[in-house]
């Protein structure tokens, strides 16, 4: 079997080829390494069934040679963070739209057995119904989520037209070992674990009654597997844990003093999955606990020393951009 994985150096990404090398595939990553990193790779790095290709899917002619016989496609490539969305939303647009054209376009003419796409539930927006199912409205809140959505569309899209074999995994709050430590303010696990580290009090925003539905990056690669190799078709699923979990009880999980921070508009106060369908359609279900996943991430916290430390102060011009222009 050989797989593609745009992304493949990225948080989900590098867990998803993990999971391919350990079910004995031939994995081929494509990733520009803007984000991604090869230290999520460094591991596999005398695997022999491991090649990675340092391009851009924003370049179709300098991808489509690395999909010839290629069997399971997994599209995890994009970028990610609300913030720098609104700032440029053309690298977005370029990114996650354009890009996923190209990979469905360098997909269409080869006899693929499945392409999954990692959507998000940031489609949704600030969603009306708890758990929320895959049929509720669609109301994207900023150009990361449009994009995302744009993307989810084009591959739906295909399947449609063209008959490509695809599904669309709408994922919830994912976090676990190797989570982003670039540049850009962004999840909250990475933002909690460099304060921890640095001995600074975690950035609660608002009252952090909050809740999310924290699903461990694992999981999150058997989803993408499970789904790859059933003979379901042009479905989307969410991807959650099946439970939904405040800010303040994971501050207490990580262990650390607590500062407040304003809260941000375009915030829903709850994100939580209906899993049904993923369950009864494919069978999968999250195994890792909150409380196992969070243990997982503290015993390996050295990987978030290089991660930016972010304060009240900083975070506050940060994120200017997002109370300008979602604050209307
Ligand atoms: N959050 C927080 N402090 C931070 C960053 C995030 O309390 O410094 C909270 C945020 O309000 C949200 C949750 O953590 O309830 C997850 O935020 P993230 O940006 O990771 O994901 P999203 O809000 O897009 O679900």
């Amino acid at each position: 079997m050989i797989s593609v994985v745009t992304g493949g150096c990225g948080f989900i990404g590098s867990h998803i080829v993990d999971k391919l090398l350990e079910e004995g595939h031939e994995v081929r990553v494509i990733d520009n390494l803007s984000t991604g990193r090869l230290a999520n790779l460094e591991h596999q790095k005398d695997n022999r069934n491991l090649t990675i290709f340092q391009e851009d899917i924003r370049n179709k002619k300098n991808i489509e040679s690395i999909f010839e016989n290629v069997d399971y496609i997994f599209h995890m490539a994009a970028l990610a963070d609300i913030v720098p969305s609104i700032q440029k939303p053309e690298d977005y647009y370029t990114s996650n739209v354009l890009g996923t054209f190209n990979v469905l376009e360098c997909a269409r003419f080869h006899n693929i057995k499945k392409l999954v796409y990692a959507a998000s539930s940031s489609c949704y927006g600030i969603p009306r119904v708890y758990p929320t199912k895959e049929d509720a409205e669609i109301k994207p809140q900023y150009p990361y989520a449009l994009t995302k959505r744009l993307g989810e569309e084009a591959v739906l899209h295909w399947g449609q037209v063209y008959g490509l074999p695809v599904i669309t995994l709408r994922l919830f709050n994912v976090y676990g070992t190797r989570s982003r430590t670039s540049g850009t303010y962004g999840a909250v696990f990475g933002v909690f674990l460099a304060q921890k580290l640095a001995g600074k009090p975690f950035t609660v925003v608002g009252t952090g009654e909050q809740t999310r539905d924290f699903t461990y990056v694992t999981d999150i690669a058997d989803a993408f597997y499970t789904a790859a190799k059933s003979d379901i078709v042009n479905e989307t699923f969410n991807v959650g844990s099946g439970g939904t979990y405040s800010i303040n009880y994971l501050c207490e999980l990580l262990g650390g003093d607590i500062i407040h921070i304003p809260k941000r508009p375009g915030e829903p106060d709850c994100t939580f999955a209906d899993i049904t369908k993923i369950e009864q359609t494919l069978g999968w279900k999250a195994k890792v606990t909150l409380e196992e996943g969070v243990k997982r991430i503290l015993d390996n916290i050295d990987y978030w020393r290089e991660a930016p430390i972010w304060t009240p102060e900083n975070i506050g011009e940060a994120t200017k951009d997002w109370f300008k222009y979602l604050g209307k």
